[in-house]
């Protein structure tokens, strides 16, 4: 057993701006002073949406927020994969939005929901979630992260650094460490210019498992590091699931993640097909429906 979870801190203001007197214009100052480090993350009672966009009125449709009295330092797209979560959903926006307001981002949520019955395909919505959130916003970083996560302390800023950034490093799943060093999953955050220097992520991932690694192997090619928060700040919770239909272990992960040198340059943003089939702009976010084809097309 690990140690016990500190008491749940004292709920920040509910008007999250700072006086304009004490900061009328500029950067927001980092870090937030608006932040209250270590949650209480648990998932037994009911999310109701129309209580959670009250309690966030500074939320805009589509899920867009920015700081009022300064400039944030980043506009960042929160790119969720997603498909028949509903309710894994309902709690990463009940607990999100109040942190990435306080950590006073300039940011944006975008669900990549897939259409149909193939099998799910992880990279390939984040590409698209990529390419559709810059149809819209000029974000300078995109932070991707699966829908069932949640960080359990609001120091662990979702916004990119000079190198990709691992923030779910410290996932309850795993016992609250690292399951190997190479690890780049559940949650990441690259800049634009990251992001593009790797082609992107693989399309060719159908169903669970391994691209996560290939993104890593990416970023080792192209002479980047991984930047990560500590043990303690990076700790998260899974919301926990039995598998979803149409994702069962891809039996061909191994081998792919063994060729990612020879096969990112010619699998990625520039070989991105889909079809947007619609946008929906909720309160809380922005849900793209696409119909992303098979591992047959
Ligand atoms: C898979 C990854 C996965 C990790 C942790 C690895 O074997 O290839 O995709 O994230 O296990 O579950």
């Amino acid at each position: 057993m690990g140690k016990p979870e500190p008491p749940p801190r004292r709920a920040p203001p509910s008007n999250l701006s700072l006086s304009p007197a004490a900061r009328p214009s500029g950067l927001c100052p980092e870090p937030s002073p608006l932040l209250v480090g270590a949650l209480h993350v648990e998932f037994s009672r009911p999310v109701n949406l129309e209580e959670v966009a009250r309690i966030n009125p500074e939320v805009k449709p589509g899920g867009r927020f920015a700081p009022k009295d300064c400039i944030a330092v980043q506009k960042v797209a929160i790119i969720i994969p997603f498909r028949n979560r509903e309710e894994h959903l309902k709690y990463w926006l009940y607990y999100l939005h109040p942190i990435l307001q306080r950590q006073q981002l300039d940011y944006g949520v975008y669900v990549i929901n897939q259409y149909g019955e193939e099998e799910f395909n992880r990279a390939k919505l984040l590409n698209i979630g990529f390419t559709e959130a810059l149809k819209e916003y000029d974000y300078d970083c995109f932070v991707f992260s699966d829908v069932d996560l949640i960080p359990m302390d609001d120091r662990n800023t979702y916004k990119c650094y000079s190198q990709p950034r691992h923030l779910s490093v410290s996932m309850d799943k795993f016992g609250f460490r690292l399951p190997y060093n190479q690890y780049f999953g559940g949650v990441s955050a690259l800049s634009k210019e990251q992001f593009r220097k790797i082609n992107g992520f693989p399309n060719n991932y159908w169903g669970w498992g391994g691209e996560d690694d290939d993104i890593y192997n990416r970023l080792v090619f192209k002479g980047m590091g991984i930047s990560r928060p500590d043990a303690v700040i990076g700790k998260c919770r899974m919301i926990r699931h039995s598998r979803d239909r149409k994702n069962e272990p891809n039996p061909e992960r191994f081998d792919r993640i063994a060729h990612t040198r020879e096969t990112m340059s010619s699998d990625g943003l520039n070989t991105l097909f889909y079809k947007v089939l619609r946008t929906d702009k909720y309160p809380l976010y922005t849900k793209i429906t696409v119909d992303i084809g098979s591992p047959k097309s």
